[in-house]
């Protein structure tokens, strides 16, 4: 039996052994008013689904498809769907499928942040139905978050748009990144790559921050106007102090950053927003006093308005992040999260050829 009854996908089966997934068939979600399904032509790889395939976040509900960076076409809408969205509409899906979008939060375009927030995977809805992500064929979400994607950019650089683009575009928006502001990016690989395109196509003034020079040629060729290697330059916060408005944590966590240092080089009144997405044991020490006239926040994801304005800056400005594909297989998979594990990868991995895996 396959779609509209199951849909298939590549399912880790054990933490113990989530390297080696295998591909399975499902029962998708009930079928609501609002629903839209979606063929998959493509998916990103984050660095949510090896932490929940893994189960550095905690015993999941297995056998688990992740993926949330999914790109498709259209296939079934609910009848009382109202966004526009139409059979054959190129979309995507980000990491959340569900809010209550009736909440304070939610009605001033901040569902991520609603109590009510279901992630595309590993979650159960309130009928118990365990969300499953995008290394599938297909995925079933409601139409509020399922987001339109301009003709002009391709599936393959559209898809890591949806979890990790957002996810750091999302800050530099909420926190006034623009022309005459100095935006500090941490760690530039994976999202902050995107982080260094975005925040310079908002007119900012770039600081590539990383701890060694590795990555010093793509930083500039990314758009950094500037690049500190921490490791390599002592005194740095000495060279640089009181100079950035706005930095933007990128790192794998932001208790391994050296926060002492990081807030002499902050302007008064600047930002310290995290991305991090560290094991959920992880706790961050700091001491009060050092936070003298700085701020330091956490941001999470974006809503569909903030997918939708960072989708047409991509498309207007022509940006281009930097991809690698991957057809998607039981063996790719294998391959991409074990090269993720050892940061192998520059900068996102998409996995793409859908239709071969899938539908033939
Ligand atoms: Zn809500
Ligand atoms: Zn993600």
């Amino acid at each position: 039996m396959s779609y509209p009854e199951k849909f298939q996908g590549i399912a880790v089966q054990d933490h113990n052994d989530w390297t080696h997934p295998k591909k399975i068939s499902y029962e998708p979600k009930k079928f609501d008013d609002y629903d839209v399904d979606v063929e998959i032509e493509a998916c990103g790889i984050c660095g949510s689904d090896t932490h929940c395939a893994s189960g550095n976040w905690g015993p999941k509900s297995l056998p688990l498809v992740v993926g949330h960076e999914v790109i498709g076409r259209v296939v079934r809408v609910g009848p009382k769907c109202h966004t526009g969205v139409k059979v054959g509409d190129r979309v995507g899906v980000g990491a959340q499928v569900s809010s209550c979008l009736d909440c304070d939060r939610c009605n001033s375009d901040f569902e991520p942040y609603c109590a009510e927030f279901i992630t595309t995977y590993s979650q159960p809805y309130p009928d118990g139905y365990v969300s499953q992500g995008g290394y599938a064929s297909h995925i079933r979400a409601h139409e509020h978050f399922v987001i339109p994607i301009p003709e002009k950019i391709p599936t393959h650089l559209a898809a890591p748009l949806l979890c990790g683009g957002i996810t750091v575009f999302s800050p530099l928006i909420n926190n006034d990144c623009g022309p005459n502001k100095k935006v500090g990016i941490v760690g530039i690989g994976g999202i902050g790559h995107m982080g260094l395109i975005f925040a310079k196509a908002l007119g900012a003034e770039v600081y590539a921050i990383s701890r060694s020079s590795a990555k010093k040629e793509d930083a500039m060729k990314l758009g950094a106007d500037h690049f500190i290697a921490t490791k390599e330059e002592p005194d740095w916060e000495k060279k640089y102090a009181s100079t950035l408005d706005l930095v933007i944590v990128c790192a794998s966590s932001l208790t391994e950053i050296n926060l002492e240092q990081l807030i002499k080089t902050m302007r008064i009144k600047g930002r310290i927003i995290s991305i991090c997405v560290p094991k959920e044991t992880e706790e961050l020490n700091l001491k009060p006093f050092q936070l003298s006239g700085i701020t330091i926040g956490n941001s999470q994801l974006g809503s569909r308005k903030e997918l939708i304005q960072l989708l047409q800056l991509v498309a207007d400005k022509d940006l281009k992040i930097w991809v690698e594909t991957l057809p998607i297989s039981e063996e790719s998979v294998h391959d991409a999260f074990v090269r993720m594990e050892k940061g192998d990868v520059r900068y996102r991995f998409t996995l793409t050829d859908f239709d071969k895996e899938f539908r033939n």
